[in-house]
């Protein structure tokens, strides 16, 4: 009889957390974790944060722990492509591994710099990039930042605490205005400003120039912003090219159920920033790149390969924390409706927006250097408890209760 062979595909965190609650489910078979990055797996969130103080990034597995999880690393070579027909992963130095179940947690990449990435210009991803914008702004000067977006917001912050003169530069009229929509978007505004960012916002990037002495963005409206370094935050795109040739199911990552299964082949399974999948509370398919995210997802997966007769179905209340001068910014469910609510003093830098969801109902909250309103959120949302009873119950709490 052949031993089970499970390969789970992207080195990272979604990769990692599947690979261990699979031993935690019980799991005994073969256990393969296939990894383009040749380093151990490191955690992402501090590369725009602490990292780019000190080169502290902690390792999410080590070797002893691999060893103990009698987990394989294929570390520094890529998955080429799935042959569902042989039942193998195709990695590029040409090895092909039979599995039974797949997963993929190929994670996301930087969407391209428009404009290149000549040099003193950056894209932040991986450790590598973190080490080499270091780099620069220990040479101080000024940054540029194109992209007002967390990644965008996060460095500006860090490198003013390095004390790097910042622009922040987005089409957008407020920070994260994305997500947070254009008032609430105001606030960080004021926020990196009062820390002495410069704000180009509403303002277009015509081109990124490279001259002797650095590079220079040029404002669609003709202002030219020299730099010592320039940091392209645009958004992020799944690592999902190499399942094109497959025959899956794949639309801006891979489309999976509500088990996190792909919707073409029940043994290949999808976690992280690559996954997108049917989300039962939502009544529709999403993608979500948040670290909590492909935790919780990692655990589901896991679930449903050793107990496929009992899937779970994966409906999260999104998470999503940001760290940004002293303020501790936290996001729970969608933010994506109108704002109906502020709580607290954003003045002092302590407070909670509520956000509806389009028909009268709970979407979501943002929440700043208040924990305790993101515990009642969570049970709101998910509870599916209307608008005025999460205002009661912050209001009961108070902004003061940390
Ligand atoms: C700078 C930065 C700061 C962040 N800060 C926060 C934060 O404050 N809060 C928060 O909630 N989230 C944050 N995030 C997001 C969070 O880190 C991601 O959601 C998380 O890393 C997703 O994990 P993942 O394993 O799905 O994907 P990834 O971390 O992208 O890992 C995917 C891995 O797969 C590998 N891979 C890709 N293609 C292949 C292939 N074909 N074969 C083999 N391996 C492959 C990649 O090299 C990579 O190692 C941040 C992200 C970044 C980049």
């Amino acid at each position: 009889m052949h031993a089970r062979s499970v390969i789970v595909v992207g080195g990272s965190l979604a990769g990692v957390r599947t690979s261990q609650a699979l031993r935690a489910e019980g799991y005994d078979g073969r256990l393969v974790l296939v990894g383009e990055e040749p380093e151990l797996p490191y955690d992402r969130p501090p590369l725009s944060k602490g990292a780019l103080r000190d080169d502290d990034v902690p390792v999410l597995l080590t070797e002893a722990d691999a060893v103990q999880l009698d987990l394989t690393l294929r570390l520094g070579v890529a998955a080429a492509g799935l042959d569902l027909a042989d039942g193998c992963v195709v990695l590029a130095d040409g090895d092909r591994l039979p599995f039974d179940d797949v997963v993929v947690a190929t994670g996301s990449r930087p969407r391209p710099s428009p404009w290149g990435t000549p040099p003193g210009v950056h894209l932040l991803r991986t450790r590598a990039d973190a080490t080499a914008l270091r780099a620069d702004l220990r040479r101080s000067g000024h940054l540029v930042v194109v992209g007002a977006g967390f990644i965008g917001a996060e460095v500006s912050a860090t490198a003013r605490a390095l004390g790097v003169e910042v622009t922040l530069v987005d089409p957008l009229p407020a920070p994260m205005s994305r997500v947070l929509g254009a008032d609430v978007g105001g606030i960080f505004t004021e926020l990196h400003r009062r820390h002495g960012v410069e704000t180009r916002l509403g303002a277009a990037v015509a081109d990124i120039e490279s001259t002797p002495a650095g590079p220079r963005v040029v404002l669609a409206d003709g202002e030219v912003l020299p730099a010592t370094s320039v940091l392209v935050g645009c958004g992020a795109l799944p690592n999902d090219d190499w399942l094109r040739s497959s025959g899956l199911e794949v639309a801006d990552g891979l489309v999976c159920d509500q088990h996190c299964r792909s919707t073409s082949d029940e043994r290949v399974h999808a976690v992280g920033d690559v996954a997108r999948w049917w989300h039962p509370r939502h009544g529709e398919s999403v993608r979500i790149e948040h670290w909590t995210n492909a935790v919780e997802q990692a655990a589901v997966v896991a679930h449903n390969i050793v107990s496929p007769d009992r899937p779970r179905a994966y409906a999260p209340v999104e998470y999503v924390w940001s760290d940004q001068y002293d303020w501790k910014v936290q996001l729970v469910g969608r933010t994506l409706g109108a704002p109906v609510r502020t709580l607290g003093e954003p003045a002092e830098g302590r407070f909670a927006v509520v956000y509806g969801a389009g028909d009268g109902r709970l979407g979501g909250l943002l929440a700043v250097n208040w924990p305790r309103a993101v515990v009642a959120a969570r049970r709101a949302v998910a509870g599916r408890e209307d608008i005025e009873a999460l205002v009661g119950a912050l209001q009961a709490v108070g902004s003061r209760g940390r």
